[in-house]
């Protein structure tokens, strides 16, 4: 289909120093937690997106000498010329696509670690280490800072060598020396490096000044720059100094690429932030300076984005998320599919790769990070082999996992029966949607019906819970149940080995019973052994029912995995807001009806709390008794036609929603895999680089 004529702006190219886009999407540096270590697989998702229409794709940060060093995070490196190949690759693989490859160069100083070098981390001044390891940054001398610059600039001239087109100069997140010199409560000193803003902003002006000097023939240079810390005067802040610094610099970087600090603010999940949020803390940088502007905002209505530029905030659109939830989406725009868009739907699971130094996940593209090690692509997978060329197949439950399946087997060519027992679809994406704050979640369900409403192949049958004996009349070669998980009542899960005392009686609720409309009576115990979102999501949607809640963890804080995917202070706020009364490091001894025993974790010490229900986050259990009623029945399978029936998402092991997408994704790719079962399982089921010996 032709492109809208709409969007014909976004198609434009914007000239950045010496080099030129083909359009103004462009994909700011975001971590991967693949980086270094895993250059062959970093390349492979750095070069989908390339071939998915974005005109610039960046690196993560870029280390650039071993006392800024980021251990246990996996970000890329430029120590050395040694490290030049490992990103020349992933050049190579954006160039292949006639996009320009960006490089973001950072020296943390007092937020490195140095874990793996040991060397003693440098600091505008002296300074405890950001991320609570007990040691310290030194202040740093003039040679250090005349050190400092000839390290970023022999970076600047490997990253040009490597064959990148923009370099960064990195000024945000609260992440890099450049920025830390600008605040004042990082910066002390009282040399010509301190002081005032003129002297603060002196190394960054150096920086710049260096990179340009050094690569400035071939590459751009763009200047990433937090105007918002949220710290008002500690902090860089666009009521204080930040328009300043804007005007200082105005057209000494080629690009300027502006968001808020730290990362927990830039990327604030769906629940905390929605599109375009950014706008009010960048919109006036336009004004200031004549170079151009990029800016992030998880943008994937073509709209927004259209606004954006035609209001004057922004000449290129940023983005992370939505490139890693489709990497195609500008070529979707431009080819006129834009309502094809895999919209971010805001989960951060993304995030929690770099944050836990595992390969990154997306909830809505399971292919994203499989690209080498798999050879996934986003868009396109094999048809079925011959052998299964007409195959039939009957996916039961259309949450995420038999969405997902039905939707890949479909691309794939078979003939996909699926069939949900809700009259709605969606499964546990619908229910979790209704609650505060999750709606955008419901795309997961809304981008894989849209997709499947497309196919020919695939016929659905919402309002239809079938039996066993259903099953087999209905006769298809292959069956793959996907009937999701319940909530457990009675108290099991990490913290307790045995049912809870008095889980048995009446008002003990499950968060399944909320999400069928139960609403329990107040004053609420919310046992929270999860640690997750949906603790402090239920407390906010039994507050906006006027029930008084206590929330109760065995755990040392309340939603402590949430760290992982930048919601934890977010949730801690809110639910001091909400007035939420919380028990941490307690353990649930008893309700008795009326009231809870709790205990201390550590002391054992007793209380009681009023209370006329409970709900308990503990622990799932799979929906499985079909897929177990099929194997009791196995004789049966010849005469009904069938030849195999498997077992996918919650209803395998319960799970995150992007662990169900995963599995209903890979149960399509592996659908024609002929090897036995021993063959399969007892190889590992991906390509790994190996480090060399
Ligand atoms: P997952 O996350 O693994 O996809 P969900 O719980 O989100 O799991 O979805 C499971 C879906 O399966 C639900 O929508 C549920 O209504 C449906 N389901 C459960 N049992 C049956 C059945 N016997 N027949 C058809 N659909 C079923
Ligand atoms: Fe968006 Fe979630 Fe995918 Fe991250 S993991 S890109 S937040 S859908």
């Amino acid at each position: 289909m032709p492109r809208n004529p709409r969007y014909d702006i976004l198609f434009e190219p914007v000239q950045i120093g010496p080099v030129r886009t083909r359009n103004r999407f462009f994909q700011v540096p975001h971590c991967n937690g693949m980086g270094h270590l895993m250059p062959a697989a970093h390349a492979a998702m750095r070069e989908v997106k390339a071939q998915g229409g974005w005109a610039v794709v960046s690196t993560e940060e870029c280390e650039i000498h071993p006392s800024a060093d980021l251990t246990p995070s996996i970000e890329a490196r430029l120590w050395d010329d040694g490290d030049i190949p490992a990103l020349a690759l992933m050049c190579e693989a954006v160039h292949r696509h006639g996009a320009l490859a960006a490089i973001e160069l950072t020296y943390n100083g007092p937020t490195a670690t140095n874990l793996y070098s040991r060397e003693v981390a440098l600091a505008p001044s002296h300074q405890p280490l950001k991320y609570g390891h007990p040691h310290q940054a030194r202040a740093m001398t003039k040679r250090d800072i005349a050190d400092y610059r000839r390290w970023h600039r022999n970076a600047a001239l490997r990253a040009r060598r490597a064959g990148f087109d923009i370099v960064y100069v990195y000024a945000g997140h609260d992440l890099s020396l450049a920025m830390h010199f600008l605040q004042r409560r990082r910066n002390q000193r009282s040399d010509d490096y301190g002081g005032s803003l003129e002297n603060r902003l002196r190394l960054l002006r150096e920086v710049l000044t260096d990179t340009r000097e050094a690569v400035g023939d071939r590459c751009a240079v763009a200047l990433r720059f937090a105007t918002e810390e949220f710290l008002g005067g500690a902090g860089v802040s666009v009521d204080g100094e930040a328009r300043e610094i804007v005007h200082q610099l105005a057209d000494l970087p080629d690009l300027w690429d502006v968001n808020v600090a730290a990362w927990c603010m830039d990327s604030r999940s769906s629940r905390f932030a929605g599109e375009g949020a950014q706008r009010p803390f960048i919109e006036w940088v336009k004004r200031t300076t004549g170079k151009p502007v990029v800016g992030v905002g998880r943008f994937t209505s073509p709209d927004t984005m259209v606004q954006q530029i035609r209001d004057g905030v922004l000449d290129l659109i940023g983005a992370a998320r939505p490139s890693i939830a489709d990497p195609f989406l500008p070529r979707k725009i431009d080819e006129g599919r834009e309502d094809e868009i895999r919209e971010c739907i805001g989960c951060n699971i993304c995030v929690t790769g770099d944050m836990l130094s595992a390969p990154i996940r997306c909830t809505q593209n399971p292919t994203m990070g499989e690209e080498w090690r798999k050879g996934w692509h986003p868009e396109r997978i094999p048809p079925l082999g011959q052998t299964h060329a007409d195959a039939r197949v009957l996916v039961i439950g259309a949450g995420p996992a038999g969405l997902e399946a039905a939707r890949a087997l479909g691309q794939r060519g078979a003939q996909v029966i699926l069939a949900e027992a809700e009259s709605t679809l969606g499964g546990r994406v619908s229910r979790e949607a209704r609650l505060p704050g999750l709606a955008e979640w419901a795309r997961v369900r809304d981008w894989r019906i849209g997709q499947l409403q497309r196919m020919g192949n695939v016929a659905i049958y919402p309002g239809n819970r079938l039996s066993a004996q259903e099953v087999l009349d209905f006769g298809a070669a292959h069956v793959v149940v996907a009937t999701g998980a319940r909530w457990r009542r009675d108290g099991y899960g990490r913290s307790n080995d045995l049912p809870i005392p008095g889980f048995e009686r009446a008002h003990v609720y499950t968060p399944d019973d909320l999400l069928d409309g139960t609403e329990p009576p107040g004053p609420v115990l919310l046992y929270d052994d999860d640690g997750f979102y949906l603790g402090s999501v239920l407390a906010e949607w039994l507050r906006a029912r006027g029930r008084p809640v206590v929330m109760l963890t065995p755990d040392d804080v309340i939603a402590p995995w949430t760290v992982n995917n930048l919601d934890y202070r977010h949730i801690q706020k809110r639910l001091r807001e909400l007035d939420v009364r919380l028990f941490t490091a307690h353990q649930l001894l008893e309700f008795a009806g009326d009231h809870a025993r709790l205990a201390c974790a550590w002391s054992g010490r007793e209380q009681r709390v009023e209370c006329a229900s409970v709900v308990t986050i503990t622990a799932r259990l799979p929906e499985d008794t079909l897929y177990q009623e099929l194997h009791a029945r196995q004789s049966e399978w010849t005469d009904a036609g069938i030849t195999r029936v498997d077992c996918i998402g919650d209803a395998h092991a319960p799970g995150l929603i992007v662990h169900a997408v995963y599995a209903g994704h890979r149960y399509a790719r592996e659908f024609d895999d002929l090897r036995s079962h021993e063959e399969r399982v007892d190889s590992v089921p991906f390509r790994r680089q190996r480090p060399m010996l």
